[in-house]
């Protein structure tokens, strides 16, 4: 076929699938149904795909998204641990940060000056490791105020949230350094709020109508919790990390929506990671949840959806979580993978993959941006000044550029 030709048949195609897309539509008005087409398959495209940043919830609407569904040791199909709810309000929250979720945030067309909120199960690095890149990323996007974070104490003080935040902005001093006097860098303050691990049920969170409880976890130290958000008659419960336990037994009952660990099966661990035997049994049975404890558990939860999430979940590994889990429940059941989005209401829970744009930047600010305060810049010292070249014949045409553009009067810093 010649290239015009080609192009005349792409365009036919085009129209053709547009024009029964259209003609699906009004017969879906006319309550008749499509015929089984490309009209069909058109139409199933539109309803199991989320598209973000193109639908407003409703009301009574929360939408879920998972960011990041996998293990500690990240891969480009699934990041560590992290989870966003939408509410219908407006409201926004990150349940658990995990390494390689920043871009999977990136991904939702979310403006960072809409995120502020961050709640940490636990500080294991597959629940916390993104932490730092969108705290410091934020800044750069203009979030313009404190970056606000709850998380659990630890048995002593040296194991709690707080520690850990305080410890944070220390190890980025360099990072904070370069930022102050080049842009506005109030987002660069963290408001962090440590409640007691061991506190049960109780309210840590209680804004616009939204209540967020904790309850106590099992994993890995004294220090990790599970959640409950609860707005408008909704309840969601977030596990992040622990093993079946007597507090989300009885706490999380008749969730809309329940979200838990569910592992790898110890013996994939020993056959598809490496690990020895006892170390698969430990970490797959009493570190972690398996999916027939899973299963038990949410037969005890019997939520209107059960989702299981941590493991590596392909092809392969899938049914055999699925069968471990069918042997002890039998409710409603999803098995997270990374960009799986949950609209939840009180009559339907709608599950769609998300469809990801890897051309996409992070979303710009909604807030007007500020000049920065250049007192704050930090200067460089003689050595370093002494070997910059710079370049005015080419620089001095970028400031003109600008200064024209914007009616602006700035000169290099480096001249
Ligand atoms: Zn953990
Ligand atoms: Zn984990």
């Amino acid at each position: 076929m010649s290239p015009a030709s080609k192009g005349a048949a792409a365009i036919a195609l085009v129209v053709a699938i547009v024009a029964g897309y259209l003609w699906g539509r009004s017969d879906e008005r006319a309550g008749r149904v499509a015929p089984l087409t490309e009209t069909a398959s058109a139409k199933k495209a539109e309803l199991d795909v989320y598209y973000p940043a193109t639908e407003s919830l409703g009301k009574n609407e929360m939408r879920v998204v998972a960011l990041g569904t996998g293990m500690p040791s990240v891969r480009p199909k699934q990041a560590a641990a992290c989870w966003l709810v939408e509410l219908g309000n407006g409201e926004k929250f990150l349940f658990d940060i995990g390494s390689g979720c920043h871009e999977r945030l990136a991904a939702q067309k979310i403006p960072y000056d809409l995120i502020d909120k961050v709640f940490f199960g636990h500080l294991h690095v597959d629940h916390m490791g993104d932490l730092p890149s969108f705290w410091l990323g934020g800044t750069v996007m203009n979030r313009l105020t404190p970056l606000r974070i709850w998380g659990p104490s630890g048995g002593t003080p040296e194991y709690g949230t707080k520690h850990a935040m305080d410890l944070m902005k220390q190890m980025y001093v360099w990072d904070i350094g370069t930022r102050g006097g080049v842009i506005d860098f109030r987002g660069g303050q963290l408001d962090v709020t440590e409640f007691a691990f061991d506190a049960v049920n109780e309210v840590i969170y209680e804004e616009k109508g939204v209540t967020i409880r904790s309850i106590p976890a099992v994993h890995g130290l004294d220090g990790a919790v599970s959640f409950i958000l609860e707005w408008n008659g909704l309840k969601f419960a977030y596990s992040s990390d622990t093993i079946p336990n007597k507090w989300w037994a009885e706490h999380t009952k008749g969730a809309d929506i329940a979200i838990h660990e569910c592992f790898l099966p110890a013996v994939l661990l020993v056959t598809k990671q490496g690990f020895a035997p006892l170390e698969a049994l430990n970490v797959g049975t009493q570190g972690h949840t398996s999916p027939e404890q899973f299963g038990k558990v949410m037969s005890m939860t019997k939520p209107r959806l059960a989702v299981g999430y941590h493991f590596y979940n392909d092809f392969d590994t899938q049914p055999e979580v699925m069968r471990r889990v069918r042997k002890t429940y039998d409710g409603p059941l999803a098995l997270a993978l990374d960009y799986m989005v949950f609209n939840v209401t009180p009559d339907e829970i709608r599950v769609r993959m998300s469809a990801v744009d890897e051309e996409i930047w992070p979303s710009p600010p909604m807030k007007k941006r500020n000049p920065p305060d250049t007192s704050k810049v930090i200067p460089f010292s003689d050595f370093t000044k002494s070997g910059v070249l710079p370049y005015p014949e080419v620089v001095q045409p970028i400031y003109d550029e600008i200064n024209e553009l914007y009616d602006t009067d700035y000169e290099p810093i480096f001249k």
